[in-house]
């Protein structure tokens, strides 16, 4: 068989194998962790795949190659069309508008709802979140000690 086949074809059988001993259930999480990045479209496909060949590994990793973005996900930008409100994740706004045909210029990039910030009054730690921390992990005071600090 050495010498028919690509230098690569046993670690292709390899993550097919290991796919398979994983089983459905993985895909379908995948897929989930897939779709909360938003790759809605790509965990579409691994879900429909999961259901009818929940063997083939290598199709997952080629999807995941093709979809996954080059930063986290956290870092994407949301542009929302001021016509319809259409939301796009991404880079850059999409060329024109696939629910209203307005161009770019109809989006608007998207501000994360703003984070407050606490700070801890005994070692000045700074906790942002929508909430103070349950302890300060530096000097382990309560919440309570957390006062909002003002912009
Ligand atoms: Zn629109
Ligand atoms: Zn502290």
């Amino acid at each position: 068989m050495n010498g028919k086949y690509p230098k690569d074809f046993w670690a292709l059988v390899a993550g097919v194998k290991c796919a398979e001993i994983k089983g459905e259930s993985s895909v379908k999480a995948l897929a989930d962790k897939v779709r909360a990045a938003g790759l809605t479209a790509a965990a579409d496909e691994m879900e429909i795949f999961a259901k009818q060949e929940g063997h083939h590994g290598v199709i997952l990793d080629e999807l995941l190659k093709k979809y996954a973005p080059k930063n986290s996900a956290s870092a994407q930008k949301t542009f929302v069309c001021k016509v319809c409100g259409y939301e796009h994740v991404g880079d850059n706004p999409p060329e024109v508008c696939p629910v209203c045909g307005q161009p770019s210029t109809a989006f608007e990039e998207k501000v994360p709802p703003a984070q407050k910030t606490f700070v801890c009054k005994i070692c000045g730690y700074e906790h942002v979140g929508d909430a103070p921390p349950e302890k300060c992990p530096l000097c382990g005071q309560p919440a309570s000690a957390f006062t909002e600090k003002s912009k």
